[in-house]
């Protein structure tokens, strides 16, 4: 589904990616993990033509889209939730999913939603209400929502736990093992490694930029040391099963 290869990116001095290289197959969930600051932002954005890497390829089903514009990387099938969300508060649920919606093509823009929001059920009961007063759980599955309103190909999930209290986080990543099991494709970019891990079936970490790592998920869960070499949290034994501690403050923990 998505190769990117050898992909540097600047803001100015700052080298944010150094020959990053990565792969999706189709109806995998991958994710990137790595502390802040790591690139893990800066390489969705790539994807996206937001912004433009100084050298590298991101190819999507065998198609050059480098420093496409991302309108472009959007109808080609590409949908980005992005961190913080970014929903539109003022406009109610239903209108939040229509704006998903902009960029199909064809048929209504509400042909799937019946299908959609089977996954979603919280939403389906809250369509006529502001975003603006959905708790941090359902405004991140109304952006997820939103994204899939445009029948992405590829969808790429931007620390979708941020923020969120850790009962949310649990049943936010099963909603998103449930989309893979719809045969969705799923980029995640997270620094919540150890529940990445547990819905991913292939992660990368990266570390300054540098992809230090690939491995399959259950490989890593297993590398404590390694993962808390670079992501500031160890795998699923460090974790001693305590999940419920493993709340928002140590989830910047660096390195
Ligand atoms: P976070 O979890 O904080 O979002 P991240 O892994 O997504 O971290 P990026 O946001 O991609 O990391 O940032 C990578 C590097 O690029 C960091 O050193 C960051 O300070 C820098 N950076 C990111 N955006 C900009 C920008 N707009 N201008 C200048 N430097 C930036």
């Amino acid at each position: 589904m998505l190769v990117v290869e050898d992909l540097t990116a600047r803001y100015g001095p700052i080298e944010a990616l150094r020959s990053a290289s990565l792969r999706v197959g189709a109806g995998e969930i991958v994710a990137v993990l790595g502390p802040n600051g790591a690139g893990k932002t800066t390489m969705l954005a790539a994807i996206m033509g937001l912004i433009k890497p100084v050298s590298g390829r991101v190819l999507l089903q065998g198609r050059d889209i480098t420093r496409q514009d991302p309108e472009r990387v959007v109808r080609l099938g590409v949908s980005l939730v992005p961190e913080h969300r970014r929903i539109f508060k003022n406009l109610t649920v239903r209108e939040n999913l229509r704006l998903g919606a902009a960029a199909r093509r064809g048929g209504p823009w509400d042909a799937d939603l019946g299908g959609l929001l089977e996954l979603f059920p919280i939403l389906a009961e809250r369509m006529g209400q502001l975003a603006g007063f959905l708790s941090g759980g359902e405004a991140q599955q109304l952006a997820i929502a939103r994204a899939l309103m445009g029948a992405p190909r590829l969808l790429l999930l931007d620390e979708p736990s941020l923020g969120l209290a850790p009962r949310l986080v649990e049943s936010l990543f099963e909603l998103i093992a449930g989309m893979r099991a719809r045969g969705f494709t799923i980029l995640l970019v997270e620094q919540n490694a150890y529940q990445a891990l547990e819905i991913a079936d292939r992660a990368y970490v990266l570390s300054n930029g540098r992809i230090q790592v690939e491995a399959p998920a259950e490989v890593l869960r297993d590398e404590e040391e390694l993962m808390r070499a670079y992501v500031g949290t160890g795998g699923g034994q460090a974790a001693g099963g305590a999940t419920a501690e493993r709340g928002a403050g140590d989830r910047r923990a660096a390195p």
